[in-house]
């Protein structure tokens, strides 16, 4: 990406602004869940017309909402705000507990479920451990749709959520010798791998998955913000404050050395006197937000900087999510 001299605020072509030296983290933005999760909102408003309802941010992005709403998307926190309609519903890509299909069905609704793949074999690895009788714990943070869609998948009291490596120590099972443990798709690796050792320890009997449940995109967009933490002053993580994996790639960045870290959905909270006299800017961004935005980032940055832009890659991603089957293209001839 070329960031051409820009007009200074001296009016001189590049003024005298000061050089920045800018760390692109990569892989960065969109996951193959989100994209899939997008699309299939596109192709439910070219398939059926407008309007589609849309149960929760498709994605936990402001922008990428904003723009699906111009289409003729309308969001809604719960089916009960819906009207009686022959319009399609999409559940979002964080996934809905069962009782949300359920009451789709007896209201008759077309229903496009978007759940992330990724998010779905949670929710199976929880049922195959409920039928096969075990305790199950979810590691997760209360509150979060893709932790109230896990815990939905099976009835109240069946999943014990743990938040934190107390909760873990503290944690008290009906029989320490069949247990399971599954985890939200979006937290800190580090964090989590922390609590999974404490119940391991404790429990040695306990079952779950290899390596967690965290997913690719969050892994390796950690790994990026890990190797470019250590060497910039600042790293700017795009994307939006109720986003799990965008909250985490700030942690991450802080912990590996970044004197600050700052998450921002838009160019316009740049905190231009907190970043102060800069030389070296880390930038990524999280799986739900739109390389548009980096751009935007970066574009405001040059207005005041002389940017040498240069990206520094953890991995290769390659992976792709198909559509929900009712939205792919053989479905519609
Ligand atoms: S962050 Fe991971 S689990 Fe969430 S939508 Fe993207 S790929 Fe799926």
């Amino acid at each position: 990406m070329k960031h051409a001299p820009m007009t200074g605020p001296t009016g001189m072509p590049g003024g005298n602004k000061p050089p920045l030296r800018v760390i692109l983290c990569s892989p960065r933005g969109f996951c193959a869940g989100v994209v899939r999760a997008i699309d299939s909102v596109e192709r439910a408003l070219a398939l059926y017309g407008a309007p589609v309802y849309v149960r929760h941010e498709i994605v936990h992005n402001r922008y990428v909402v904003d723009s699906l709403r111009a289409k003729g998307a309308i969001f809604v926190e719960e089916l009960d705000e819906i009207p009686q309609t022959n319009a399609p519903v999409v559940f979002s890509a964080h996934g809905v507990p069962k009782s949300v299909p359920e009451d789709a069905r007896l209201r008759n609704f077309i229903t496009l479920d978007a759940t992330c793949p990724l998010v779905t074999k949670v929710h199976r690895e929880a049922e195959i451990h409920f039928r096969r009788g075990r305790e199950i714990l979810l590691i997760g943070h209360s509150g979060h749709p893709e932790v109230v869609g896990t815990m939905g998948q099976l009835p109240q009291g069946a999943i014990t959520l743990i938040q934190t490596i107390e909760e873990a120590r503290a944690f008290v099972p009906k029989d320490a010798d069949n247990l399971a443990f599954v985890t939200q798709t979006t937290l800190s690796v580090s964090d989590t791998s922390e609590i999974v050792g404490v119940l391991r320890a404790r429990f040695p009997a306990i079952v779950g998955p290899h390596r967690e449940d965290i997913c690719y995109a969050t892994t390796n967009r950690q790994d990026a913000v890990k190797r470019v933490a250590p060497l910039v002053e600042a790293m700017v993580v795009v994307g939006a404050p109720n986003s799990s994996n965008s909250q985490r790639l700030k942690e991450v960045a802080e912990r590996a050395g970044c004197p600050y870290a700052v998450l921002l959905q838009r160019a316009a909270d740049i905190d231009w006197t907190r970043l102060g006299a800069i030389a070296s800017l880390g930038v990524t961004a999280g799986a739900s937000a739109p390389e548009v935005l980096v751009e935007e980032m970066l574009d405001a940055f040059a207005q005041r900087y002389d940017l040498q832009v240069e990206t520094m890659a953890a991995t290769e991603e390659n992976m792709f999510f198909p559509l929900p089957r009712p939205l792919r293209p053989e479905a519609a001839e």
